[in-house]
């Protein structure tokens, strides 16, 4: 049985799906009999979600900036 302390170690792997199948079920194991880690992983996962969001929002806004600069400059 995988530890806490092994779960929250891999916990972004996890998510990342980065894992192998075996370790992937060791840790759904796990988070099916441990209320806190599986209280983590939805925590780790929303905070993910929010700054890969933010990080994909940024990218095409500084890419229209940049091409704004560049008509401006052409005309
Ligand atoms: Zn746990």
């Amino acid at each position: 049985m995988l530890s806490c302390k092994h779960l929250v170690e891999q916990a972004s792997e996890y998510i990342d799906e980065e894992m192998s199948t075996g370790k992937r079920v060791q840790v759904k194991l796990h988070l099916f009999v441990c209320v806190s880690c599986r209280r983590y992983m939805k925590q780790l996962k929303l905070t993910i979600a929010m700054l890969g969001r933010k990080h994909h929002h940024q990218a095409p806004e500084e890419m229209c900036h940049h091409l704004l600069k560049e008509y401006q400059k052409a005309e």
